[in-house]
């Protein structure tokens, strides 16, 4: 385990200048805007010529809501702003110090990414993934660099939440970590460190909670209000369990508890058959106008 608390990190992190996002959904856009706000020069791409476009409406809210609360300055939104560029050609990440990979949660659809990246690199560039759930070590070693590679797992909303967790896999080299280390806490975000087991640290234990809390509606034990309440007052969790469900995506929860299933073999994963109910009808939470609440009216109202 590596702890660093020196300044050493950020220093070595200053050779950091430019940075690639690759994806440029919720994740992509979220970690385009920390990495602008904090002075690196961002190249988002995309296959998706309106998803660049959205992502750049969508900073330019974010950055109004920090200027509305006199977080930020608009001479610090339009620098911000005028750091980021759009590429669907990999071409445009040939000078990238350090590439994010956040695009879709497929590993056929990062391996294939991966291969148009490689070859335009610089060698001694660092590429990281923002994986909620595939294996670091894994990723990696489809690269030209698995010592050059890791995970670097921002949390959603990205502007908001503090945390990023990283992720060494087997092969990953110490420099790589440091700097990597560096340019999260220049973010102003907290590093924590997790080992490359599935699901990380924040999933292995959020969603087995979550799915206790599905089960536990499917066996009656209490509705979806009572579950809610008495979590959110019981155990003074700012949301309750299935509000949060919904607002992951049911649809996630059921993937990274079958990617817990499978990776750790251990019957104590196994997704509840409600959630897995809830999938197979496309009731998939807000993202739906669905899920343990229903959101078409003014108030969300609870289903069961
Ligand atoms: P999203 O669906 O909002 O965005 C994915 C983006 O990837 C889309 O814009 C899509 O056009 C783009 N894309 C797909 N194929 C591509 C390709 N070949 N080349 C370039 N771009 C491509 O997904 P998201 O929620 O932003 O998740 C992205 C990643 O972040 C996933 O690996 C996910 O597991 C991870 N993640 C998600 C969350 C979350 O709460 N949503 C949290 C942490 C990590």
């Amino acid at each position: 385990m590596t702890h660093i608390n020196s300044a050493a990190d950020i220093a070595a992190s200053e050779a950091i200048r430019q940075i690639g996002v690759i994806g440029a959904g919720q994740m992509g856009t979220g970690i385009t805007q920390v990495l602008a706000q904090a002075g690196f020069t961002v190249t988002v791409l995309d296959v998706s010529e309106e998803r660049l476009a959205a992502a750049i409406a969508n900073i330019g809210r974010g950055l109004d809501r920090l200027l509305a609360k006199a977080k930020i300055t608009e001479g610090n939104k339009a620098e911000a702003l005028a750091r980021i560029r759009t590429a669907v050609d990999y071409a445009a990440l040939a000078e990238c110090d350090l590439v994010i990979e956040a695009a879709s949660e497929d590993e056929a659809v990062k391996r294939a990414i991966f291969k148009q990246l490689l070859p335009v690199l610089k060698p001694s560039a660092i590429v990281a993934s923002n994986t909620s759930s595939i294996s670091i070590t894994r990723l990696g070693s489809a690269t030209d660099r698995p010592g050059k590679f890791m995970g670097m797992h921002f949390m959603n909303p990205v502007p908001v939440m503090a945390l990023v967790e990283l992720i060494r896999g087997i092969a990953t080299d110490e420099q790589t970590y440091q700097l990597v280390h560096g340019v999260v806490r220049r973010l102003g975000k907290v590093p924590v460190m997790a080992d490359d087991f599935p699901a990380f640290i924040v999933n292995r234990i959020l969603l087995p909670m979550i799915n206790e809390a599905v089960y536990t509606l499917y066996e009656g034990v209490g509705s979806v209000e009572s579950i809610d309440a008495a979590m959110r007052l019981g155990a003074n969790q700012p949301m309750g369990p299935l509000e949060l469900a919904d607002f992951i995506g049911l649809d996630t929860c059921l993937a990274i508890m079958q990617v817990l299933h499978d990776g750790l073999a251990d019957t104590k994963y196994r997704p509840c058959p409600l959630l897995v109910k809830y999938v197979e009808a496309g009731w998939l939470g807000r993202k739906t106008g669905r899920g343990f609440y229903d959101y078409s009216g003014e108030k969300p109202v609870a289903t069961r």
